[in-house]
């Protein structure tokens, strides 16, 4: 018995977060019901064939009627309009909250349709694979990872504790912070380095037909695992670079910086300043894997 108990939690979104977010509240039996909402009847069908959900529907606003809990997990661009659909339905006293990559624009895109005494307490779960979809999910997916909560100033304690307890449960370690604050960590840690492998493998598509062939069969070294992160959902980061694009830009420029000075110490034969990088990056890796993210 854990304690926590939702009488009906909505998931508008049922892919690879929402549905492993599904399987997390059926395993320890958190809900009388899940309701699940997508937008194509072929993805619910699946919903129902993997019995994530007792009823499913296309339309948000029916999913979330009488809701206490609510989780967008669609891609953040169809948030503002999702979020217009269920406004007038919500029941008081509802929370809302989501799983999007980016935490600003949640904000500024669902915070207002919202009525008085409906609490939103948006989230993140930093955790994830390159797959999609609600076939895609898995329980254990989030243990051992963090999920970023960005509640407002005036957010109900109680909500985002609810919320927080939800995730634990998930066997995330839950940590709060301010949106704008969680926009530029993400632009770091996840943002950036997902351009650079939509960029890198993109450069790779673009060489010539024997070349490229090449690359595929001798990719062992590095470019693999490039291709893994380019494989992400084309959607998703379409939304996050739009939606992140101020902290995003900002980082590219002092990248660029950097990798400038890279190209000149390769240029100039600088060997001390090529080991004095990799070497400062290669304890990076040792504090990453120490912290169990790797
Ligand atoms: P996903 O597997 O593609 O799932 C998204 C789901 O949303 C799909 O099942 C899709 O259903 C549904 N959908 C799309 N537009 C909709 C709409 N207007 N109304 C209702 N349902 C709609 O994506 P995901 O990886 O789970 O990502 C979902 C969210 O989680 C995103 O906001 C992303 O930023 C965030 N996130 C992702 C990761 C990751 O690693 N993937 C990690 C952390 C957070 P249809 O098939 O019917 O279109």
């Amino acid at each position: 018995m854990t304690g926590l108990h939702f009488e009906r939690v909505a998931l508008i979104g049922v892919g690879l977060i929402g549905s492993s977010l599904a399987r997390v509240i059926r395993r320890d039996k958190l809900a009388d019901r899940i309701v699940a909402c997508e937008r194509r009847q072929e993805t619910l069908d699946k919903v129902v064939e993997l019995d994530l959900a007792d009823e499913v529907t296309t339309d948000p606003a029916a999913a979330v009627k009488g809701a206490d809990l609510v989780v967008l997990g669609t891609p953040v661009s169809a948030y503002g309009e999702i979020a217009q659909r269920i406004g007038g339905v919500l029941r008081p006293g509802a929370i809302v909250t989501d799983v999007g990559s980016v935490k600003e624009s949640v904000i500024r895109d669902v915070g207002p349709a919202l009525p008085p005494g409906v609490h939103l307490v948006p989230g993140h779960p930093v955790a994830g694979t390159e797959h999609s979809g609600p076939e895609a999910g898995f329980a254990e997916m989030f243990a051992d990872r963090w999920c970023i909560l960005t509640p407002l100033a005036d957010s109900d304690p109680a909500a985002v504790e609810k919320v927080a307890a939800l995730w634990r449960l998930a066997k995330m370690r839950v940590v709060t912070m301010p949106a704008d604050h969680h926009d530029k960590v993400l632009a770091v840690t996840s943002h950036l380095p997902h351009l650079i492998a939509y960029t890198i493998v993109g450069t790779a598509t673009e060489l010539g037909r024997d070349l490229q062939s090449e690359v595929i069969a001798f990719s062992a070294g590095g470019f693999r695992d490039f291709t893994r992160i380019a494989a992400s959902d084309p959607v998703m980061w379409r939304d996050i670079f739009l939606a992140n694009s101020e902290a995003v830009l900002e980082l590219l420029q002092r990248f660029s910086e950097d990798l400038t000075a890279l190209q000149r110490a390769i240029r100039r034969g600088d060997g001390a300043t090529l080991h004095d990088w990799f070497s400062r990056t290669r304890a990076i890796r040792r504090s990453v894997i120490e912290a169990k993210q790797a």
